[in-house]
């Protein structure tokens, strides 16, 4: 992973270039652009999309072991589970609000 800072790192994106201001949704003042957090494709290390691991659905009134719940535990748990996890490399923006404080995050992912 690489750390953009400051202006620099607004281009470190997987999408559209981050922006350089963001507004906080808290109290409503002006967010800066403090880093990017980068993962390259060169780079070998642990992702963060790994870092996720979803529980498995239980079917209600199914004892385990039986047929049917061998079956349901075949599926893929984020269809089951509602949750939403990064599914490939990101990139992280974070912002420093200069009103209350607040850090903020964007996140664009491969
Ligand atoms: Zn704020």
């Amino acid at each position: 992973m690489k750390v953009f800072v400051g202006k620099q790192a607004l281009g470190e994106s997987n999408q559209e270039p981050f922006l350089e201001h963001i507004h906080c949704d808290e109290c409503g003042q002006i967010a800066q652009i403090m880093f990017v957090a980068f993962e390259d494709s060169k780079d070998n290390s642990e992702l963060v999309c790994d870092l996720h691991k979803p529980e498995k659905p239980k079917p209600a009134g199914k004892k385990s072991g039986t047929k049917a719940a061998a079956k349901s535990e075949d599926t893929k748990p984020d269809d089951k589970t509602g949750e939403y996890w990064l599914t490939g490399k990101c990139a992280v923006a974070v912002y420093l609000c200069t009103g209350c404080r607040t850090p903020k995050a964007i996140v664009t992912q491969e």
